[in-house]
């Protein structure tokens, strides 16, 4: 049975990055307001993310790393309204039968926290009460420490600078989260974020004055019924004077960070199209979507996203796109 498990959570959790977006994602549902992350041999050794979110209750953390163990759907009535992408409870399990995971959480009122280890998804044992603060540390040590192959093609293969990239992303959206990224050892980060009001501050903070200087502001609302949206799209696309190597698409569908190649291409047609000059955009794109239009079970990974009416909301955005780019080249 443990093989099997073994198997099903490195398909889950792919790589380092994909442990840290597992992690950094339940440090956001935690309603955190500081989220740090710091990584030791691209997180092949040691990931740890700390956070001050609202913390794991003591009762909760014998089954924390079962799988489909969740506190985020409660009922049937959730999944139609769940705005959560990442409630399917597999995350913390996959992670801890493929490496090594100590919890250290505190919740609110409390005097002590408490910290446990688990293996292969299995509590090592009884939580030790300990001195903490606020919110929830996890320590990922050793990943793929039990799958031999993987283990050296990762070592090859440094994930870190996806970590950062994934960092950066996260900050760009989550404006009012206050995030880190280091290097265990290293003075300084590579990712520091602090709160502020205004998405185009955080991507001057993230991606430099070079990026955030050349973007317009792109909004677009899709009626489908008088009375719902089929899509509601906010963003800022790069104008005709940045010019860049490759695309890059920030997407976010229901506050999740999610993956369309799809989109990505459809917005280069556009680009070549409008601005053939500055072919390789740089778009951040928040797309808010009902969500049973967006089917997040289609990969364990959750990266690349499928969604409903996939073609016409594609054209539509290339149509928000191309008009906001003619605006403002007039
Ligand atoms: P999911 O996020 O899909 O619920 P996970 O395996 O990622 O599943 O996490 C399992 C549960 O552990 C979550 O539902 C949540 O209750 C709890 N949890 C995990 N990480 C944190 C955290 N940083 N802060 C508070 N609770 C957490
Ligand atoms: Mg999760």
């Amino acid at each position: 049975e443990s093989v099997v498990n073994r198997i099903a959570a490195g398909e889950v959790i792919q790589r380092p990055v994909s442990a840290v977006k597992e992690l950094v994602e339940n440090s956001i549902d935690a309603g955190s307001r500081c989220i740090n992350v710091v990584v030791k041999d691209g997180g092949m050794k040691l990931i740890q993310v700390s956070d001050d979110g609202h913390g794991i209750r003591h009762e909760d953390l014998p089954i924390l790393c079962e799988r489909h163990t969740t506190s985020k759907l409660r009922g049937v009535e959730d999944l139609e309204s769940i705005k959560s992408m990442g409630f399917r409870g597999e995350a913390l399990a996959s992670i801890a039968y493929v490496g090594h995971v100590t919890v250290t959480t505190i919740t609110e009122g409390q005097l002590h926290g408490y910290k446990v280890s688990y293996r292969d998804g299995v509590m090592e044992h009884p939580p030790k009460p300990c001195a903490a603060v606020k919110g929830t540390q996890v320590l990922v040590e050793d990943l793929f420490y039990n799958m031999v192959a993987r283990r050296k093609m990762l070592l090859n293969n440094d994930d870190y600078s996806k970590i950062v990239d994934l960092l950066s992303r996260f900050a760009v959206h989550h404006i009012g989260i206050a995030f880190s990224c280091r290097k265990h050892g290293a003075a300084r980060p590579d990712v520091h974020s602090i709160p502020t009001p205004s998405r185009l501050d955080s991507i001057r903070s993230v991606y430099g004055l070079s990026v955030a200087d050349n973007l317009i502001k792109v909004h677009h609302s899709h009626s489908h019924t008088p009375t719902s949206s089929l899509f509601e799209l906010d963003g800022f696309i790069s104008n005709s004077n940045y010019l860049a190597k490759k695309t890059t698409l920030l997407l976010f569908i229901n506050d999740r960070l999610v993956e369309c190649t799809a989109l990505k291409r459809a917005l280069e047609i556009v680009y070549a199209a409008t601005l053939p000059k500055a072919s390789k955009p740089f778009v951040y794109m928040s797309l808010v979507l009902p969500s049973h239009h967006v089917d997040v079970n289609v990969h364990p990974t959750k990266k690349e996203v499928s969604l409903l009416n996939q073609e016409l909301i594609i054209e539509k955005i290339q149509s928000a796109v191309e008009s906001t780019l003619r605006t403002s080249n007039d």
